[in-house]
């Protein structure tokens, strides 16, 4: 088989409880790696692997086999790297997981909520993974827990720029993560929560209510709990960002990955109820570079607007009149408190909504579109709390004509005339 698709293949035996971390090499040119389980049982990041078949990973992708109880593994390809390490943390991740899981069993008999967890830790030290590790142990147990995605920066979710809720129901694709069916998606605008922190901790507060609102009527999810990814920043108004999270969503149990400080700084300022447990990173996290974060944010775009491996999308694009549609920014410049008309305050500024006139500089900007019309005050309002039901971004601007033509996931119309601007642009090469 090997020789048959060309690649050169390369067998790993496993002993029980370690791991063969490989790395795909990054950039379009690169060739993808296939891996193929031979004997023995694996997982990738807590997704269970089927016996030969053939898993592939693209450019960029750095991946562990983790073994329980031993096992053999073929690579197909080139990795940039692959080594097996015997060093690996995952007992305390099961650990993690079976404690959770007896919170959940408790929640049951006692007719009380289940386990709400928060993920925190610097950039690079796999909060991501370690998300995606706890919710599909969770599932495979039969849970159905809800994942809230907070990195603005990384979302696993949707585009970057939003903040979102997922409910899972089954197990990651060992290739392509959780499917993503309904999640709720709000517009944040930015990579960075700093941007606007007002913002981003009214977004944190709505997933919160519409999560607690959703446990009260679904017994399954209350019991399945969530698990909250939260994002690198973790000092100053970031700290602060972590605290405001952990009241809004009441949560039990803080992971905190590889920061010792932040898990004294945590345990100190959390009520003594939280639970605050210090987990060691993987050596297997690869520090990723600037670079390499806005390449995985285009990708995510890119998956977004046109699909991903076998699921091809076919976006549209047409033009849009600027009297059609309305078009904001959510945040004014902050002005010094002295300067602030009576009775306003600097967090109405941030979260007010400012028009946006349609100029040559909204090329190639996304758009969220949201999910309510601006039609009186009230529904102007609560613009900034609403979900939004997708995203556009814009390719052309025409002033004289007054048009702007857009990349669009749904042929026209668009649903809704309420535009959010975000700071982040896409430019389509396809
Ligand atoms: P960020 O703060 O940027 O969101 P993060 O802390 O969430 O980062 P992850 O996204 O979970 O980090 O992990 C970074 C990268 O390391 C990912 O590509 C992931 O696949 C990889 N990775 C995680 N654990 C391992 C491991 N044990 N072996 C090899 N690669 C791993």
């Amino acid at each position: 088989d090997a020789s048959s698709s060309g690649k050169v293949c390369t067998r790993f035996d496993l002993e029980k409880e370690t791991e063969l971390r490989f790395e795909v090499e990054a950039g379009e040119a690169a060739d993808q790696v296939e891996m193929e389980l031979l004997t023995g049982m694996a997982e990738v990041f807590g997704s269970e692997l089927n016996r030969n078949k053939k898993y592939t990973f693209g450019p960029g992708s750095k991946i562990a086999v983790f073994t329980w109880q031993g096992c053999s593994v073929n690579l197909y390809g080139k990795p940039e790297v692959a080594y097996v390490s015997k060093d690996t943390p995952m007992l305390l991740y099961l650990n993690t997981h079976a404690a959770l899981e007896q919170m959940r069993k408790q929640a049951e008999r006692e007719n009380e909520r289940g386990p709400r967890v928060m993920v925190v830790g610097p950039t690079d030290v796999g909060k991501s993974t370690v998300c995606r590790m706890l919710l599909s142990y969770a599932v495979r147990v039969g849970r159905r827990p809800t994942l809230v995605e907070l990195d603005v920066g990384q979302s696993g979710v949707s585009v970057p720029g939003t903040v979102s809720a997922l409910c899972i129901e089954r197990p990651a694709d060992v290739e392509e993560g959780f499917s993503v069916q309904a999640p709720l998606v709000y517009h944040f605008g930015s990579t960075t929560p700093g941007t606007n922190i007002k913002l981003y901790n009214k977004l944190t507060s709505c997933l919160a209510e519409v999560f607690s609102q959703r446990c009260e009527v679904n017994r399954k999810a209350s019991v399945g709990g969530c698990i909250i990814n939260t994002c690198g920043w973790v000092k100053g108004s970031g700290y602060q960002a972590l605290v405001h999270c952990a009241s809004t969503f009441q949560v039990d149990v803080v992971l905190v990955l590889d920061h010792e400080r932040l898990y004294n700084e945590l345990k100190r300022d959390l009520p003594h109820f939280v639970r605050v447990v210090l987990l060691p990173k993987s050596g297997g996290v690869v520090e990723r570079s600037k670079e390499c974060r806005r390449e995985t944010r285009d990708e995510k775009i890119r998956e977004y607007f046109y699909g991903f491996r076998g699921l091809s999308f076919f976006p549209f694009s047409f033009e849009v009149r600027f009297s059609d549609v309305r078009i904001y920014k959510i945040g004014a410049p902050s002005i010094p408190d002295s300067c602030l008309p009576l009775g306003m305050s600097q967090d109405d500024t941030q979260l007010k909504l400012v028009p946006v006139t349609p100029g040559r500089d909204l090329t190639y900007h996304m758009l969220s579109v949201s999910s309510v019309d601006d039609g009186d005050e009230d529904a102007r309002k609560s613009i900034v709390e609403s979900p939004v039901c997708g995203f556009i971004v814009v390719t052309n601007v025409d002033t004289q004509a007054q048009v702007m033509k857009v990349l669009s996931p749904a042929p026209r119309p668009l649903p809704r005339h309420t535009l959010l601007i975000m700071d982040i642009r896409f430019m389509d090469m396809k």
